[in-house]
């Protein structure tokens, strides 16, 4: 069965599908669908598979774009990793020599707090380097294919 996907590429699709979010620059749609974990291209439908989950739909649920060329890789991770890093460091400092939180706090605070940082994080970055990613079209080469 022919569909709307499979005759067209997806530079043609994006030439043919307007898209009604996004403004001249660009900027607040990415912003808005990473903050938002939505469709980069029309802004509304979930980019995740579930709520509480770093998995990608496989489409879109309004627009029918297929996330199958978002790939962001290990950037979401490296990007979390350091910025949740500094975060939690300056917090047990803070914890530590401002308020003398006994090691026991220590583990029961961070214990909790940094895998809920952490999730939120990652879903945000995931959700903004694939808006990024289709924004700026970056897909991985094929070789012999046009
Ligand atoms: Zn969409």
């Amino acid at each position: 069965m022919l569909s709307f996907e499979t005759i067209c590429s997806p530079q043609e699709r994006r030439e043919i599908v307007p898209e009604p979010t996004m403004n001249e620059a660009g900027i607040l749609p990415t912003w808005r669908a990473a903050f938002l974990a939505r469709c980069p291209r029309c802004g509304e439908g979930r980019l995740f598979a579930r709520p509480v989950s770093l998995a990608l739909a496989p489409q879109c649920g309004t627009c029918r774009l297929d996330f199958g060329f978002a790939d962001p890789g290990d950037g979401p991770a490296v990007f979390a990793i350091l910025i949740l890093g500094c975060v939690l460091m300056i917090g047990v400092l803070v914890a530590e020599f401002r308020f003398g939180m006994p090691i026991w706090g220590h583990l029961m605070l961070w214990s909790v707090v940094t895998p809920i940082l952490a999730l939120g994080l990652l879903r945000l970055l995931k959700a903004g380097l694939v808006a990024l990613q289709y924004r700026h079209q970056a897909e991985e080469q094929r070789f012999g294919q046009k």
